[in-house]
């Protein structure tokens, strides 16, 4: 079979998605980092939670695919089937899977329990011939097993655990199973900001050759910015390869000042490269994101190493008592001025003894704008060692817009500052 690419199909099982309660985030999730292996999800599937339905899903699926990966439904709770009907479909029993009950019953005990949940010890069942996959989030194995030469790998839904599990013990079954049939994705992402889709896109064509070999060139906006992708199809790995490095140096000159690294598309994940480079820490003085510049940055895991914390600064009376914003500058130039906002930044970079200080402020709307300064004007600075630069913007939207444009210009400007 080598060269016939590996199907896929995805199932997610839950009333809460059917109903619209629960957005289905664990099938693009995943259909990503499947098209990044090489293989291609030909089919999502939502199933409520009644075992008859997964069961029919699943019995199709064992049909068209050669890999099935199910999400949902391995809980403790009556309303969690999954497990039953994947028994069900297979016609083999449920057996307790010695290692998956001790350790269960060792998570309790930590946890204070005197003895493992009746409900929960329904966890540690496994369909016999299967295998359960670890999960060191929760109490929810995940489940391995053939079928007829499918391999079906059922993970619970939430949505961590679902992540933690694939990538601990999924993708590099994949890798060995499927290896000599996968197709990885041949492309180029480049994840810009500060600039609009229809400027980069004019100032891309200018440099792009007419001849593109077998590349493609596709934008993904969104409010925080543009990534551009080039993707190669159909082309042998080297050429490919050859024609997107070719391209990529032609488009460089022009994306250079607004690109980012970043595997998963977020700028802070730059931003914290460059200051742990430096060892450096950040601070934040946040008006009108209110907070969202501190939110970004603290989702993600180690932050403490560089984010020191910020002030919410929302009144004017914050902004004296906390940043020392001097009362004469806000009534001269209003709060949202360049010299408020470098003031700003500077006071939180003291007050913190940051290395960094960034200062936002801003009318994020609907009220609040005047002529001269309508709503989505805002101003942001960044202070470091002798130095403080400020930028001002109008962005255009709604106030959830204007904040989220906000902080991410306001982290650019901190990316571009740290010097390379
Ligand atoms: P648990 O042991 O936590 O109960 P489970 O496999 O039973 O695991 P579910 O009960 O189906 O998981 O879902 C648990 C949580 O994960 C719910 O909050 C649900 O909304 C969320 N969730 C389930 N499926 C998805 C999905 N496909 N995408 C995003 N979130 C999901
Ligand atoms: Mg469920």
């Amino acid at each position: 079979l080598a060269g016939a690419g590996v199907r896929a199909i995805v199932v997610s099982v839950g009333d809460e998605l059917l109903l619209g309660h629960a957005v289905d985030t664990n099938a693009s999730w995943v259909s990503s980092r499947l098209a990044r292996l090489g293989v291609r999800v030909q089919e999502h599937v939502t199933v409520g939670d009644q075992e008859e339905d997964i069961r029919t899903a699943l019995m199709r699926c064992i049909r068209m695919a050669d890999l099935v990966i199910v999400g949902g439904g391995l809980g403790p709770t009556p309303d969690d089937r999954t497990r039953a009907a994947v028994a069900g479909v297979t016609g083999v029993p449920l057996i307790e899977d010695v290692t998956i009950l001790e350790r269960l019953e060792e998570r309790f005990r930590s946890g204070g329990f005197e003895s493992l949940p009746p409900s929960n010890r329904r966890q540690a069942l496994v369909p016999e011939g299967g295998e359960a996959l670890s999960n060191a989030l929760g109490t929810a194995a995940g489940l391995s097993l053939e079928v007829e030469g499918t391999w079906i790998v059922v993970l619970p839904g939430v949505p961590r655990e679902f992540h933690a599990i694939f990538d601990g013990e999924v993708e590099s079954r994949i890798l060995n199973r499927f290896s000599g049939r996968l197709d990885p994705v041949q492309e180029l992402r480049i994840h810009t900001t500060g600039i609009s889709e229809s400027v980069l896109c004019d100032d891309l064509e200018r440099v792009l050759p007419a001849d593109r070999g077998p590349v493609s060139v596709a934008y993904y906006p969104d409010l925080r910015g543009v990534t551009v992708v080039l993707t190669a199809l159909g082309a042998e790995a080297a050429e490919g390869n050859r024609w997107l490095a070719h391209l990529g140096q032609a488009i460089d000159p022009v994306v250079s000042r607004y690109r980012y690294a970043s595997k998963e598309g977020d700028l802070v994940e730059a931003v914290a490269v460059e200051l742990l480079a430096r060892g450096w820490t950040l601070a934040a003085a946040e008006s009108c994101t209110g907070g969202l510049i501190a939110k970004r940055v603290t989702d993600r895991a180690g932050s403490s190493q560089y984010f020191l914390g910020g002030v919410v600064a929302y009144d004017d009376g914050i902004k004296v008592a906390q940043l020392g914003v001097p009362t004469d500058l806000l009534e001269r130039h209003g709060a949202v001025s360049e010299e408020v906002a470098c003031r700003m930044a500077e006071g939180v970079r003291q007050a913190f003894g940051a290395d960094v200080g960034l200062g936002v402020t801003g009318i994020a709307g609907p009220g609040g704008g005047s002529a001269d300064k309508p709503v989505g004007t805002v101003w942001y600075a960044v202070a470091i060692d002798g130095e403080t630069r400020a930028e001002h913007r109008r962005f255009s939207g709604e106030r959830e817009a204007v904040r989220e444009r906000s902080a991410q210009a306001c982290l650019a400007l901190v990316h571009r500052m740290l010097p390379e």
